[in-house]
Parts: C-alpha cells; sequence; structure tokens
C-alpha cells in the first residue's frame, strides 16, 4: 500500500525506533508514547485490521507481541502493561494498518483498564446477546 504510514515503515522509507524486527513483523516505538515503552507491533503485509488479517499472519504477530511484552518487562521492570488494538474509527483507530499496543503501566500513573474506554452495556440480556453472536 503506497500510501500507508505503518507499510512505509514496515518496507524502512520512513524511520521508526524498532525494538524488534522479523520476516513477518515489526515493533516500534509510539512517536507519542502514553506511557514510557509504548510500543506497537505491526504486520509487514498490509492489513487494515485484525479482521483483515490472512490466518498465516495471525501467530507471526501474536508471537512476537508475546516477545515484546516479555521484553519490556524484562528491560523497564514495569508493574504491568496494557495491551490493546483500537479497530475502527470510532475505537480511535486512526492508522489504517493493524498495530497492537502494549502500553507499560507503572503504579501511579493515573491509567485506567480496558473498562474505562467505554460504558454502553447492552439493553439486551445476555442469552439473547449470545444467541446473536454465537456460531450456528
Ligand atoms: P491508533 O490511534 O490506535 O490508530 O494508533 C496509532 C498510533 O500511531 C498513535 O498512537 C500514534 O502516536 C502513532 N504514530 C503515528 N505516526 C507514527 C510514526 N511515524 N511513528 C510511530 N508511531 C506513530
Ligand atoms: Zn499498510
Amino acid at each position: 500500500m503506497e500510501d500507508c504510514l505503518f507499510c512505509k515503515i514496515a518496507h524502512g522509507s520512513v524511520p521508526a525506533y524498532t525494538v524488534y524486527s522479523d520476516d513477518h513483523v515489526l515493533a516500534f516505538l509510539d512517536i507519542a508514547p502514553r506511557a514510557p515503552g509504548h510500543t506497537m507491533v505491526i504486520p509487514r503485509v498490509h492489513a487494515e485490521d485484525l479482521a483483515a488479517l490472512p490466518p498465516g499472519e495471525i501467530e507471526p504477530v501474536f508471537l512476537a507481541v508475546q516477545k515484546v511484552l516479555r521484553q519490556l518487562m524484562a528491560s523497564l521492570n514495569p508493574a504491568g502493561v496494557t495491551i490493546g488494538v483500537n479497530q475502527g474509527s470510532i475505537s480511535g483507530q486512526t492508522v489504517p494498518h493493524l498495530h497492537i499496543h502494549l502500553i507499560p503501566r507503572f503504579e501511579g500513573d493515573g491509567g485506567g483498564s480496558v473498562h474505562s474506554v467505554v460504558n454502553n452495556p447492552p439493553v439486551e440480556d445476555l442469552e439473547t446477546m449470545r444467541q446473536k453472536i454465537a456460531f450456528k
């Protein structure tokens, strides 16, 4: 994808603070870090989001997420790490190339949990929701 910023980073035509790379994946520091060590993992192949990622790329991407997670824990010794994906512009996705955020968490950092991103519980009961969603 010629116009995709993260494809350009993956191909080396835009520089990044890379912390890990292999044939399938790149991990680099977020340019506007929300915490020390805020890192993103991307597939080298262009995929707008997780739904579009070819199944064969899932394993290398999530192996890299685990690798980078372990490295962040070992190097920065955070109290925890929030791992997340903004899927779709309404959820905050600004770059249409899949990226998994790893945000190290430290005592007193003022951050919240994944639950704090939205509070919109369903009006239906959970069995109704299950029936809507469950694989037929
Ligand atoms: P999202 O809002 O989930 O789509 O995340 C996109 C992230 O990409 C934001 O956190 C940006 O700070 C980050 N970002 C944008 N441009 C660059 C860049 N050139 N290098 C590194 N990170 C970037
Ligand atoms: Zn791309």
